[in-house]
């Protein structure tokens, strides 16, 4: 085989339903422009396929996926034609679940002052990274109902807490801080865990304990807890002590959009569903919004930095760092979406990135 088609980084691209058709051609263009060797195979995954034939995931397609590729750029999945929303569960969920993609990794950054609705807040003063449980809590579907319809109905949703996945998002958090700077190139060094052990006495009695076993293992990382309601309160009223936080599925979940809030919103938020060692998905914060979808005005930019994520994973830091900066750069210059202040429509902004990337060497 060529060895210059062998050195190229296979990346799996399913853009799903929605904004997520328009937002991944964006990012793709991006990529393109970095120079990175890398090559590309789409896949049709999503609602008007299962609307087509009624195949959500076709069959040993998550062990195609870790088999064949690298990485896996995602889109967004849902659409209201499919009600149940099946589709977009087993895709979305089932590449997490199945495949253990276990830490669901999200960079909260502010670009530019004028994005964040906090008043005298700089991009310096928000740089923290959430690390949400991905595979456990909630989102496992255990529980049931009883005697539906009735005035007797009980509703029983379980969350799911292991001990080993418990234990091993909180090791990758302290790990991450290890491993990881600030935008400014300072270390990060805080892991802060995020709970509601004081009503959730159970799950968080587990998580209290193995936070505090982990932690011993790096004792050069300073340590916080707080509880997820303090937290969310602290967040808008002044984000910059936070460095990293560890938390479960459904806090994860909620304090992400709540940070996506302080970066100029859904649009501008990147994430990555990791493994480490395995072949990891990386999708943009946001869902297939349907309102907006098809009038090509969704941001591209959150799918864009979440291209930059996923070369970065890959081992393609400069071609990363390039994707970054003219993000930064279009943010500065205004060439954006009108969710942040700008008049351009996806096509366009996803373009004037894609030059400013490719005038970077
Ligand atoms: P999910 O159920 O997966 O959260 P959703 O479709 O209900 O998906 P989102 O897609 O996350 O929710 O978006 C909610 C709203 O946020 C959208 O209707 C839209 O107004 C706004 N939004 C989300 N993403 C973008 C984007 N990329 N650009 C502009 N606005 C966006």
């Amino acid at each position: 085989m060529d060895p210059q088609i062998s050195a190229r980084k296979r990346i799996a691209v399913i853009p799903g339903d929605g904004i997520g058709r328009e937002v991944v051609p964006q990012a793709l263009k991006a990529i393109q422009a970095s120079g990175a060797k890398v090559e590309f195979s789409e896949f049709d995954w999503g609602a008007d396929r299962y609307l087509r034939d009624g195949v959500t995931v076709p069959r040993d397609g998550f062990a195609m996926l870790a088999r064949d590729f690298d990485a896996i750029f995602a889109g967004a999945f849902g659409d209201p034609r499919v009600k149940t929303n099946i589709h977009a569960k087993e895709i979305l969920l089932g590449m997490r679940f199945q495949m253990d993609l276990y830490a669901n990794v999200r960079p909260v950054r502010l670009l530019d002052a004028a994005l964040c609705p906090l008043k005298g807040v700089e991009p310096k003063d928000v740089d923290f990274v959430v690390i949400r449980e991905n595979t456990e809590g909630v989102y496992t579907d255990a529980g049931g109902v009883f005697k539906q319809g009735t005035a007797d109905e009980v509703a029983i949703q379980e969350d799911i807490n292991t001990r080993k996945g418990v234990e091993r998002i909180i090791r990758f958090a302290f790990e991450y801080c290890e491993r990881h700077k600030k935008l400014d190139g300072s270390p990060r060094q805080r892991v802060l865990m995020c709970d509601k052990s004081n009503a959730m006495t159970h799950a968080g009695g587990l998580w209290q304990r193995v936070f505090k076993e982990v932690a011993a293992e790096f004792p050069q990382i300073a340590t916080q807890h707080m509880y997820v309601d303090a937290l969310c309160m602290q967040m808008v009223h002044d984000p910059r002590p936070f460095d990293v936080i560890v938390t479960n599925n459904m806090f994860g979940d909620i304090i992400t959009d709540l940070a996506a809030g302080l970066q100029g919103g859904l649009g501008m938020a990147a994430s990555g569903n990791i493994h480490p060692g395995k072949t990891s998905m990386f999708e943009p914060v946001h869902g297939s919004a349907p309102p907006i979808a098809g009038k090509n005005v969704a941001n591209p930019f959150g799918a864009i930095l979440t291209a930059a994520m996923m070369l970065g994973h890959l081992g393609l830091t400069h071609e990363a760092e390039k994707i970054d900066a003219a993000v930064l750069e279009a943010v500065r210059q205004n060439k954006t979406t009108q969710d942040v202040g700008g008049t351009l429509g996806t096509r366009e902004a996803g373009e004037s990135v894609a030059t400013f990337v490719a005038g970077r060497h």
